[in-house]
């Protein structure tokens, strides 16, 4: 009888991994790129036309290869960097599968050319659809040259899959970003269809690659960060001040050991860093590195989808958001004016990813959203004129900051000397809508939203009170009976002690019912009732368990945001002075606990072109 198993043909195998490998464009160039790093490259140069599409080059001037290796690379599971099992363990390349060129190959018109430094000529060898077409000597630089043209030209059914140039060349983009900010050590350019988007050069200070590739305007609003942990741990880069936000996180560069990763661990870490300084959905800008002791790190858990596994997730975890949290905390920015900001020019450099949910910015719009859109701009330039950003003298203090004189020092401690006193030092203009206090910083107009800074102000008081175990109570002259459902009274009962930690004297009062005895100092007990029933609702919802920082902040919030000055209610000069005092005696003071903003500036120079006047 026939038998009905093949071995499948070499290049039928190609074609399969290439589905696996080349998903698209920038797949490619991601391959392209880390084989030349792995080659030692200083120089590497990536051309692309038509989103990658028609034509992607990259040139390097690494190791190169001799006519021997050019004509293996191509085969399956041809590679010069891994030799034996063990080496799989001490991994130091980006690339091992010896899968990438041949896949590359399969799907596209391929062209290569190389020369090693000990050889007198160099070689191309030039394939359609991972058949070797043409080979030959050549002329040519040390270094590897790799074209891959018309890609998925012979399987049609992928080529439908790519997307528009646009988008296909923001995915580019991302990858370069990525192997840029990661490898200091070799300049990279970038061209698109002529046109150079990136060239950034070797041993350039982190600030000026991240100008380079994410856009000079960002830097005044990044914070250096260089914190030593415990256990060999230590984390380098820049952060985004809190004002500084982004709707996805698609610009969260971490980077382990030189690589870059996208960790759960790493990424929950920075947020919690953030928390209660950003909005619900709201992200930062990073590019951060951490070092870690590579035993206790394994980086190799999935070659495409930069995951690892820490030995020790929480020290890792612990640490990243204590040495972020200790960047953001000297609040010394607020002071520092900020120029020009009308523009609100923080494009990045790099066509960045879209979101694929989200519709393209400037898509047609009805009348309607026109205006709304027209608000929101105006909103928007609000904003950045607010931004109050570090001059770039502390961006360009990267390198200072890194001499490190202990554990979680703070990268640059005068900034809080500057920090202090400033709002205590404002000009008081007055009240606005009895909800806004005006005033003049120099030649800047500052609003200040008061309930926004008496939620701050409470909810920074009541943690610290709580931390050192006292939150001080005012005793009700007369207790307050609340009646509860039987629900919220069985889950009340339950939580007593907790109650009481956060300040609140609860007896049971027969049934459902109980006596409120006394509430925390700061608060007003004109809303008691209702508060008890949000923080015990808090409680429940987190369970008994959980009552851990996260959730203490949630109940924080919710006491601060009940026990303080509201909106609509006006403040005499006394109070407003002492308003702005406290608010210098807290941390974080920017942000309401919720993330919303305390205070926005309006430049002169805003005002000045509002009214035409430049
Ligand atoms: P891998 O990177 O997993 O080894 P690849 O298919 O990407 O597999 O590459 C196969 C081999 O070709 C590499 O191991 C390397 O020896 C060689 N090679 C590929 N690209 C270059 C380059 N730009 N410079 C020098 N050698 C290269
Ligand atoms: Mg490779």
């Amino acid at each position: 009888m026939k038998h009905k198993i093949q071995i499948l043909p070499e290049n039928l195998c190609n074609k399969i991994a290439a589905g696996e490998v080349v998903e698209r464009p920038a797949s490619v160039v991601k391959e392209l790129l880390e084989n030349s790093l792995d080659a030692g490259a200083t120089e590497i140069r990536v051309e692309v036309e038509r989103g990658g599409k028609k034509l992607i080059r990259v040139v390097d001037d690494g190791e190169g290869m001799g006519r021997d290796d050019a004509f293996l690379c191509l085969e399956r599971h041809a590679t010069s960097k891994i030799r034996c099992d063990d080496d799989l363990f001490r991994l130091q390349t980006l690339g091992f599968r010896g899968e990438a060129l041949p896949s590359i190959a399969a799907v596209s018109r391929f062209n290569l050319r190389s020369r090693a430094q000990e050889s007198l000529e160099g070689w191309e060898i030039y394939a359609e659809g991972g058949t070797v077409k043409r080979a030959g000597a050549v002329g040519s630089p040390c270094g590897t040259t790799i074209e891959v043209r018309d890609l998925f030209f012979n399987t049609p059914a992928r080529r439908k899959f790519l997307r528009r140039d646009e988008t296909e060349l923001g995915h580019i983009s991302d990858v370069i970003t990525k192997l840029a900010l990661a490898h200091p050590e070799v300049q990279f350019r970038f061209a698109h269809n002529g046109r150079t988007l990136v060239d950034v050069y070797r041993q350039a200070a982190l600030p000026e690659r991240v100008a380079a590739l994410l856009g000079r305007s960002l830097l005044r609003d990044l914070v250096p960060v260089a914190v030593e942990g415990p256990g060999g741990l230590h984390l380098q880069g820049l952060i985004s001040q809190p004002t500084a936000n982004r709707s996805s996180s698609g610009s969260v560069y971490t980077f382990i050991n030189g690589r870059y990763i996208r960790d759960r661990v790493v990424q929950h870490a920075l947020m919690e860093g953030y928390r209660s300084l950003l909005e619900k959905g709201r992200y930062p800008v990073t590019v951060l590195f951490l070092a870690v002791d590579p035993g206790l790190v394994d980086v190799n858990v999935h070659p495409t989808k930069h995951e690892v596994r820490f030995r020790d997730q929480r020290l890792v975890h612990d640490f990243i958001a204590s040495a972020v949290r200790e960047t953001l905390r000297p609040a010394g920015w607020l002071a520092a004016p900020r120029e020009d900001s009308l523009e609100g020019d923080l494009q990045p450099v790099l066509p960045s990813t879209p979101p694929s949910a989200v519709p393209p910015q400037r898509a047609v719009r009805s009348a309607d959203s026109l205006a709304a859109g027209h608000r929101e701009g105006v909103q928007e330039a609000l904003l950045s004129y607010a931004r109050t950003g570090p001059g770039k003298e502390r961006v360009a203090g990267v390198g200072a900051a890194q001499r490190q004189t202990g554990p979680f020092t703070v990268p640059d401690a005068e900034s809080d000397e500057r920090g202090r006193g400033f709002f205590s030092s404002l000009e008081i203009i007055g009240q606005y809508r009895r909800s806004y206090i005006l005033c003049q910083d120099g030649e800047d107009l500052l609003l200040v939203d008061q309930h926004a800074a008496h939620e701050r102000i409470g909810f920074e008081r009541l943690r610290s009170q709580f931390r050192q175990g006292r939150v001080e109570r005012q005793t009700l002259l007369f207790p307050a009976v609340l009646e509860f459902d039987f629900r919220e009274a069985a889950l009340l009962k339950e939580s007593l002690a907790e109650m009481a930690q956060l300040g609140f004297d609860l007896e049971p009062f027969g049934g459902k019912a109980f006596a409120l005895k006394a509430i925390p100092q700061l608060l007003n007990d004109r809303e008691a009732e209702r508060l008890v029933r949000d923080v015990a609702g808090e409680i429940a919802t987190v369970g008994k368990s959980g009552l851990v920082e996260e959730a203490l902040d949630g109940i924080f919030a919710v006491m601060a945001c009940h026990g303080v000055v509201r909106a609509n209610q006006s403040l005499s000069p006394p109070e407003i002075s002492a308003l702005m005092r406290s608010l210098d005696e807290v941390d974080f003071k920017a942000h309401c606990p919720h993330g919303r903003p305390v205070m926005k500036r309006l430049p002169l120079s805003g005002v000045e072109r509002m009214f035409k006047r430049t």
